[in-house]
């Protein structure tokens, strides 16, 4: 099992999954962790951009070498990552959040943060994992397309009078409760001992859902998730799993 973490902070890089795989090419041991006050090239599947504004959002990154890890279970580390900052936002804050399948995590329906796990070979034969994570932390608002889309643990937590919001704090905690889930994961290689909190936690579940692939897009009705990470849907009285990561999942009509 994966203990020992080395946490590095910066003010200002391109993006902490950018840092993280030129530390890994470099030979930096599993753990590292990478975290930034801004990135100035955040980004979220498929070329997608991450806005990380400075002084008010965090993004970090871990090393994590694949030796235990199948190929195959690759994309369960997406909703690992979606457990962890869930439960360590609650722990911390009480706030309740939710997650939208496979890699974002919504608050009362909109979106707080993004996840994004990049995979690479190295020459040498290694390959590792990157699970990247983006939390909006002291946002005031959104504009332009995520007005209605975003939202941060400032803006959730107004009501809750003077709690002071922390990203070192956010950061140690999201990935202390990462390795939690992440040893549970280790032990089947699968989901098993967690599609229960998913599930709980799944903000699709039983609901009529819009699949959004890059060629089609299909309502469905969402009923869960497989053990190794599928989201469990039906579409005209038959059931599917996608396996296809890059979809995104919305709401018939809205973002959740
Ligand atoms: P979604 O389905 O959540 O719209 P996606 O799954 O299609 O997004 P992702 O790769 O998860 O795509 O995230 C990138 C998208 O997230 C961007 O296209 C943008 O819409 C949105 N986004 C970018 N920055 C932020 C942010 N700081 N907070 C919330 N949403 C953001």
């Amino acid at each position: 099992m994966l203990e020992q973490l080395l946490f590095e902070y910066y003010d200002t890089v391109d993006s902490t999954n950018e840092r993280v795989k030129k530390r890994a090419r470099d030979g930096a041991e599993e753990g590292l962790v990478i975290s930034a006050n801004r990135q100035t090239e955040g980004r979220g599947r498929t070329g997608r951009k991450w806005e990380s504004p400075k002084d008010e959002s965090v993004a970090t990154s871990m090393l994590l070498y694949q030796h235990q890890i199948p190929t195959g279970a690759v994309p369960s580390i997406t909703l690992i990552c979606g457990l962890a900052v869930r439960s360590a936002l609650k722990k911390l804050y009480g706030l309740e959040c939710q997650i939208k399948w496979p890699n974002d995590i919504v608050c009362n329906g909109r979106k707080l943060c993004g996840i994004l796990v990049e995979y690479e070979k190295l020459s040498n034969g290694k390959s590792y994992l990157i699970p990247g994570i983006g939390i909006n932390v002291h946002q005031k608002s959104f504009s332009g397309e995520l007005e209605d889309k975003a939202t941060s643990i400032d803006l959730e937590m107004a009501d809750l009078g003077r709690i002071r919001v922390c990203r070192k704090d956010i950061v140690e905690a999201v990935w202390s409760s990462f390795l939690f889930y992440f040893d549970k994961f280790l032990k089947n290689n699968d989901l098993s001992d967690l599609v229960e909190e998913y599930e709980r936690d799944l903000v699709n579940i039983g609901r009529r859902v819009r699949i959004e692939g890059e060629d089609d897009s299909y309502e469905a009705y969402a009923k869960g998730i497989s053990e190794n990470g599928g989201l469990i849907v039906c579409v005209d009285g038959e059931e599917r799993e996608i396996k296809n990561y890059e979809v995104s999942v919305r709401g018939l009509y809205g973002y959740v």
